[in-house]
């Protein structure tokens, strides 16, 4: 499939989100890059048959509110929720601390955001097959 003419990133854009309380609020500046996860680690943190994940800088995202809680999630990445609903919110690796991925079901406005590939792919369960036809990476993270 092709991309529509009309897809044109923009670093302009505003984006707002939160967890499902309230608590949290964040705004979002840039255009985020968005995939699915199928990795073990995502399954378990969002409780979901995959993550959607979207990547952006760590720059372009402030909190509105309080921060989220973080912990640690496996030895090389960390996780954040909302501690009062549980929400999970955010996911990043300590390798890379310039980006920040932000589960894209906590965005106001996700239908905009389009998967554009996918990732853990060979660990994807046999009948997840909403953006199947798209790219596929196996995980690189390993500890
Ligand atoms: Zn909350
Ligand atoms: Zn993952």
């Amino acid at each position: 499939m092709e991309e529509p003419d009309v897809f044109m990133p923009n670093a302009a854009v505003e984006r707002n989100g939160g967890c499902l309380c309230g608590n949290i609020r964040y705004r979002l500046t840039g255009e985020p890059r968005v995939h699915y996860c199928h990795c073990d680690m995502c399954r378990r943190a969002t409780g979901s048959a995959f993550a959607v994940l979207a990547w952006v800088p760590v720059a372009g995202l402030s909190w509105l509110t309080t921060e989220p809680t973080y912990r640690r999630s496996s030895p090389i990445a960390r996780r954040s929720f909302c501690q009062s609903c549980g929400t999970p919110l955010t996911h990043a690796y300590d390798a890379n601390p310039h980006e920040v991925a932000l589960h894209i079901g906590s965005f106001d406005e996700p239908a905009e955001l389009e998967p554009r590939h996918n990732y853990g792919s060979s660990q994807r369960l046999a009948w997840v097959c909403c953006g199947i036809d798209l790219p596929h990476h196996d995980t690189e993270e390993r500890w």
